[in-house]
């Protein structure tokens, strides 16, 4: 990677995309997720690159949801294995989630490729290989999930994802927790719990709130996740984006 001095006005972002690029060269991002990239830099851009209170507050609700889970999946996408791979092993070991690669553009080498890279960084188990189940009301190759991953799963974390199969996921009763910089997009306003945030500063947060609230009640992570309103991040995040308030 490119050395990028800690002082650079925008450091992070260009880091950021200098992973992505190593992602596509690697053959784990798509070419699409070079212009996701693009979208996401300037929305972060617009809030100061910077985890406003109301992220920070849906960052905490989602660790407690995924540590009152059954059954949490963590979905991975080539944007997320190339920005955030370590750290989402280190999610999925904090809340005893599994992780499972899950791709717009499905291919089994990328698949392959991805989970390889996730092992490289620490993860024992990947799902999204066997492809034996379908999420309902979606076309054949995107609806692809394992039956024992999110398939079954009760809770799901799916940064970045796609607004149709966000819908279709909420659509199955799954709770969903989204990491997206757009709050207008469809996806996080399919989630329970929107995470407005680049996933680069959201996963490593959601972790830290996780071992924080490790050995919390169940009733005190009950409470954290019920006092969270979700209509009420997103609003708060596009006031931050269109006054550049500090919510
Ligand atoms: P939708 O179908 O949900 O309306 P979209 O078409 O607006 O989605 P895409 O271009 O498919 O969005 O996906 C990119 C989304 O991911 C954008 O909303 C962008 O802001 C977001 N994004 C990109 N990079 C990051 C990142 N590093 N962290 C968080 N969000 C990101």
């Amino acid at each position: 990677m490119t050395d990028i001095p800690d002082d650079h006005p925008r450091a992070q972002s260009l880091r950021t995309r200098h992973r992505i690029e190593d992602g596509v060269e690697k053959g784990i991002t798509s070419k699409q997720g070079l212009i996701a990239e693009g979208r996401g830099e300037a929305f972060d851009y617009l809030l100061g690159e910077r985890t406003l209170p109301s992220a920070d507050a849906a960052e905490r609700a989602a660790a407690a949801q995924l540590l009152l889970a059954d059954h949490p999946v963590l979905s991975v996408n080539g944007n997320v294995a190339a920005l955030v791979p370590a750290e989402m092993v280190e999610l999925a070991d904090v809340t005893g989630a599994d992780l499972e690669v899950n791709l717009f553009n499905r291919t089994e080498e990328r698949i392959e490729a991805i989970a390889d890279h996730l092992r490289e960084h620490g993860a024992e188990e990947v799902k999204g290989l066997a492809a034996d189940e379908r999420i309902p009301g979606l076309e054949h190759e995107r609806a692809k999930v394992d039956a024992d991953g999110i398939y079954a799963a009760d809770v799901v974390l799916v940064p970045l994802e796609d607004g149709d199969r966000a819908a279709a996921l909420a659509e199955m009763g799954k709770t969903e927790i989204v990491v997206d910089l757009n709050p207008m997009s469809r996806s996080p306003q399919a989630a329970a719990i929107p995470v407005v945030d680049n996933v680069m500063r959201a996963i490593p947060n959601v972790t830290e709130h996780a071992r924080d609230l490790a050995d919390a009640p169940a009733a005190e992570l009950e409470r954290i996740v019920e006092e969270f309103d979700p209509d009420e991040a997103l609003a708060a995040a596009e006031r931050a984006l269109r006054t550049l308030d500090d919510d």
